[in-house]
């Protein structure tokens, strides 16, 4: 819902506002922002207690199904609810590590999606609890696995048509599509303060789990935060890649669309396409096509945030500034404590 001062004007703290706000622009450029998100989950055994663990006895990977996958049951539950919802499931299956799934739904507008996004874990959760398994959206639950994603496709319409296909250009992408990555990548950083929310979301970001870690964009490969998936037509969408299921959808949608339309308001040409596997790039050959890398940690995004007038912008005085105290205390607390790995590390040898 939207939520309202008493005298009837706009809380300036709503997400849901701030998205507003980042649509009507796009309104103003003549455009439709639509959105297909893919949001992946792990299912664990709940300890007798009922509390969560990080435990499954699943032992599938990508694709497999059942008996191998045993959420198969669950997952199926969480579609039939969803339909019951008004979604409509365009794919589900079980994701690279065990225990992980994927759930996908029809690509629609932008509100309408942030909205089914929290309705979607909503019911992936409960649906969860009801087969004795606990759903969790966290971005990197068990070290040494893959973590959970959620993918962003992008698209621009103008009536019926996608303003990013072009026939006639290379790869079948229009100026606008090209100048909406150049924008995306321009403040890939900044972005990724609100799209990768807490402290964990930075150990997905890390090479060999189709996470990104580099600010680079291909037509081919999966290993770059941008990514233009093959379908053209009406299909034709970007792929930002780095966002974690732990984000607040409307603010992120918000700061991606505003970064997209500052590209197409610029004219930010992106690099050249890098249709290889930059994890097999060594740095210096990195640095010669100047790809950087995203932020490592929550403090290094929140530092490329107040640094980024276009993404402030996006969200607001009012709204930053309680993100930047919230965020900044959630660094500083996971900082100060000891956790089990230095206690692990050091306790014995000093
Ligand atoms: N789980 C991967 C991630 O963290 C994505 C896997 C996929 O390509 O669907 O983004
Ligand atoms: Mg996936």
């Amino acid at each position: 819902g939207d939520i309202y001062n008493t005298d009837g004007t706009p809380f300036l703290g709503d997400p849901r506002y701030v998205l507003r706000r980042a649509l009507q622009t796009a309104q103003e450029m003549g455009y439709t922002f639509k959105v297909g998100p893919e949001a992946e989950f792990f299912l664990f055994h709940t300890a007798p207690d009922g509390s969560a663990t990080t435990l499954t006895h699943d032992k599938a990977g990508y694709f497999d199904l059942s008996p191998v996958d045993l959420g198969e049951n669950a997952r199926r539950e969480m579609i039939l609810t969803l339909e019951k919802f008004g979604f409509e499931i365009e794919a589900s299956h079980h994701e690279v590590a065990p225990g992980q799934h994927e759930i996908d739904f029809k690509y629609a507008d932008a509100l309408d999606i942030a909205d089914k996004i929290i309705t979607f874990k909503m019911v992936v959760r409960t649906v969860a609890q009801n087969h004795g398994l606990h759903a969790t959206f966290m971005a990197k639950p068990i070290y040494g696995k893959a973590g959970n994603g959620m993918h962003m496709n992008q698209s621009l319409f103008q009536g019926e048509d996608n303003i990013f296909w072009d026939e006639e250009k290379p790869n079948q992408l229009s100026e606008n599509a090209l100048y909406y990555i150049g924008g995306l990548l321009k403040h890939a950083k900044a972005i990724t303060a609100i799209t990768n929310p807490t402290v964990n979301s930075y150990k997905r970001l890390v090479p060999g789990y189709e996470a990104p870690v580099y600010i680079a964009w291909s037509t081919q490969n999966r290993s770059p935060l941008v990514r233009i998936p093959a379908k053209r037509g009406t299909s034709t969408r970007i792929e930002l890649r780095s966002p974690d299921p732990t984000c607040n959808p409307y603010l992120a949608l918000a700061v991606v669309l505003m970064a997209g339309l500052d590209g197409i308001k610029n004219k930010i040409e992106p690099p050249e396409p890098c249709d290889c596997n930059i994890y097999t790039m060594t740095k210096a050959e990195r640095e010669a096509r100047d790809i950087k890398t995203l932020p490592s940690t929550l403090d290094e995004a929140l530092q490329a945030l107040v640094a980024d007038e276009v993404v402030k912008k996006t969200l607001g005085p009012h709204v930053l500034s309680r993100y930047l105290d919230a965020k900044q205390q959630e660094w500083k607390e996971y900082m100060t404590k000891v956790h089990q790995w230095e206690i692990d590390k050091y306790l014995t040898v000093y």
